[in-house]
């Protein structure tokens, strides 16, 4: 039982933080003392970096980099997102730049689409970190998304994390997921041009953009 302390007191901590006991979702109960996740790389890497720039990955033709145009190279932001579930990671990857933003996403031909989600890109992989405070909504393969994690955070605010590698295989539906901490691993499975995570963040069932929404929380809580 000593060995499982300090994984409570991390997610006891986070939950003392932050405005989850006031979610509106209803997951499945957690209980204190049941067996800790099997060690693993996830329970032992670190948890998620703060970061506040983010730089382009190139400025070619047909990406899609909003708010990037004005600075040049990077865009700058505060970590974090507030929301009426808490505080939310903009980026929840351990490294990456910005290879398309939330948005239009024109074709040289005059069509395009409309790119609901972040693509944060790292030819090396590396973690994917929960963005806040939550319970797994699920862990599965989502055709051209390819495999997905998708985490319930309360008050109509949901995280979606695709095209990953893995996801840590302690996590299914239900579980109870630390802001910070790590739980899959970035990959280019499904339908998808190179090693990225497409992050999209859902509040109140509408897709927002996640390096521009809401107000800033510069000193929220991660650890
Ligand atoms: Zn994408």
């Amino acid at each position: 039982m000593g060995k499982n302390l300090g994984f409570m007191g991390i997610a006891a901590a986070a939950l003392a933080g932050c405005a989850v006991t006031n979610a509106s979702y209803d997951p499945a109960p957690i209980v204190l003392g049941s067996p800790a996740p099997a060690a693993n790389n996830y329970t032992s890497a670190a948890r998620a970096p703060l970061h506040a720039e983010l730089p382009a990955c190139n400025r070619g033709a047909g990406s899609n980099l909003g708010p990037i145009g004005a600075r040049g190279e990077a865009v700058l932001y505060t970590p974090y997102i507030f929301t009426a579930a808490g505080p939310l990671l903009r980026n929840p990857t351990e490294a990456a730049c910005l290879s398309s933003g939330f948005g239009w996403r024109g074709t040289a031909d005059g069509g395009g689409r409309q790119h609901n989600g972040l693509d944060l890109a790292n030819p090396n992989g590396g973690y994917i970190y929960a963005a806040g405070d939550g319970w797994v909504r699920s862990a599965e393969w989502q055709g051209g998304y390819g495999l997905v994690l998708e985490i319930e955070h309360g008050e109509g605010v949901v995280t979606r994390y695709a095209h990953l590698n893995e996801i840590d295989p302690n996590l299914h539906s239900g579980i109870f997921v630390a802001a910070g901490a790590p739980v899959a691993r970035m990959g280019a499975t499904g339908n998808a041009t190179g090693v990225h995570l497409h992050y999209e963040v859902i509040v109140d069932g509408l897709l927002v953009d996640p390096l521009t929404y809401g107000v800033a929380a510069p000193d929220a809580p991660i650890s």
